[in-house]
């Protein structure tokens, strides 16, 4: 058994996920003087054990996330044995890292699929509705929405893909892809999120409805702008990765960019030549 317990799992009120009915993950900062990041540990606690108490399922936008759901646990002088340390003492971060990397682009790509999904249904309601004496489809500001949905869903699947890519080939741990991940996290589910948001305009009522999946697709995208670290955090590591990479980067120590003229540019005094001078005067004619 322990000879002690964490100091944040007795006194403190936390939330965490029950993953399943037998065994709780547990994540609390088991040695706050360690270096920074072997401060927190991974324990399984079996959900029976002495000392935990359920205050609550949590929700969010009203939801309950059921049959899985969210609960607030209370955590009181728990005691497990030693042996329940996922991976040893301190490695708590370690195990998030390595969890997240593909949860995190696994999440992406599910919206991805929803806001295709989204997309149909939008163009589905345009192409049938008709107001003012004419079709949705056929107004122009609808294309032009529907036009810049499909580019931000490909610049979402692209991003996705070169992250998985490189996770794939390199592993999560390789720095570059640590800040791929981040990026496909903070960027992924805001763009998503607005694209639904226009597919819902389009849709008119009925997008906010039960008849449509779109402001569920809505919330799970805005939720994970949230779950797993908030955006600017996200953005705050790739950004930092970026200033990282950028002390190397030879292009620095070119300097100023000076145009040479006399080479890039043609001069109005220039002479044109036969083949075009002859194209000019065909057009002229026209
Ligand atoms: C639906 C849902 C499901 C979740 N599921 C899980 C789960 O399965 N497992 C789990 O461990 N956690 C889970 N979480 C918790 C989630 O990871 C945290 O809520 C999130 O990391 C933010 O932490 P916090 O709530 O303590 O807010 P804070 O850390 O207090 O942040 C609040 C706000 O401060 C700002 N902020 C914070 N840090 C910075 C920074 N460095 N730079 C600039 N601005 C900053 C951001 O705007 C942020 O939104 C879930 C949350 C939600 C809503």
């Amino acid at each position: 058994m322990w000879g002690w317990v964490p100091p944040l799992l007795q006194t403190h009120s936390l939330i965490f996920q029950l993953f399943f009915f037998l065994f709780s993950f547990t994540k609390g900062k088991t040695n706050p003087g360690a270096a920074k990041h072997a401060t927190t540990s991974q324990i399984l606690v079996p959900t029976d054990t002495p000392g935990i108490t359920y205050l609550r399922p949590m929700e969010t936008f009203g939801e309950n996330d059921a049959p899985k759901g969210h609960m607030e646990i209370l955590f009181e002088n728990v005691r497990v044995p030693f042996d329940n340390v996922l991976l040893g003492e301190g490695r708590g971060f370690e195990i998030s890292q390595g969890r997240l990397g593909p949860g995190r682009i696994h999440h992406c790509m599910r919206l991805i699929g929803q806001a295709e999904r989204a997309l149909a249904a939008a163009c589905d309601q345009v192409l049938k509705r008709e107001v003012f004496g004419k079709k949705l489809s056929r107004n122009d500001i609808v294309m032009q929405d529907i036009a810049k949905i499909r580019a931000n869903i490909e610049c979402c699947r692209l991003l996705v893909l070169k992250a998985a890519d490189r996770m794939d080939a390199l592993g999560n741990k390789d720095g570059k892809t640590r800040q791929m991940l981040s990026l496909v996290k903070a960027y992924v589910p805001h763009a998503i999120q607005e694209v639904v948001d226009t597919c819902m305009q389009m849709c008119g009522g009925r997008g906010f409805s039960q008849d449509s999946p779109l402001f569920h697709a809505w919330m799970g995208a805005r939720t994970l702008r949230m779950a797993d670290g908030p955006d600017e955090v996200h953005y705050r590591t790739a950004g930092r990765m970026e200033l990282q990479q950028q002390r190397n980067n030879r292009m620095r120590g070119l300097g100023e960019y000076v145009v040479d003229e006399s080479v890039v540019f043609r001069k109005s005094g220039d002479a044109i030549s036969e083949g075009t001078l002859k194209i000019l005067k065909e057009y002229s004619k026209l």
